[in-house]
């Protein structure tokens, strides 16, 4: 693998992925390798996971004020274990939302370019190599 590039962007979180598509938009050949996933900490890790976990917790809130609103009968159960499933779902649809909105821009601007930045997304690349 050759590494000639104008601009080496390490990690595809949501910083690394805006830098690289705007300076590949400029036309300058740009590479981005990512360790772990696509999206970053944001994605895989942090916003995304909080906020649905967040939301799952609200249900329950929501059940304890329903009787006070005149509802009854309103005893529900809670699986962790099809919740986490929902979760990761939930970020692979984002992971392959990505990697589409980057066969997109792929076809739309700098094709060789993006080319790169793909290839390298597309290989695991170890932490010592960067
Ligand atoms: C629990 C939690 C909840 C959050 N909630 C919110 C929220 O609600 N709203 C909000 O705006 N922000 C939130 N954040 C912050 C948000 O996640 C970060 O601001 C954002 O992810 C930063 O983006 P980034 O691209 O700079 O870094 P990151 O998203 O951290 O991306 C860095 C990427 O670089 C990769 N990387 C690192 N070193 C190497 C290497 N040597 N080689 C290859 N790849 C490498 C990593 O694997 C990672 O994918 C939250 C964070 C956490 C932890």
């Amino acid at each position: 693998m050759t590494f000639d590039y104008d601009l080496f962007v390490i990690g595809a979180g949501p910083g690394g992925l805006a830098a690289a598509k705007k300076a590949a938009s400029y036309g300058v050949r740009v590479a981005i390798a990512e360790q772990e996933a696509l999206g970053g900490t944001c994605v895989n890790n942090g916003c995304i996971p909080k906020k649905l976990i967040v939301y799952a917790a609200d249900f329950a809130l929501q059940n304890q004020m329903a009787h006070s609103y005149g509802w009854s009968d309103c005893q529900r159960h809670f699986d962790w274990t099809q919740f986490i499933q929902s979760v990761h779902q939930h970020i692979e649809s984002i992971h392959h939302s990505y990697s589409q909105q980057l066969q997109q821009f792929l076809a739309k601007n700098h094709k060789k370019l993006i080319m790169n930045t793909l290839h390298l997304l597309s290989l695991p690349v170890q932490k010592q190599q960067v």
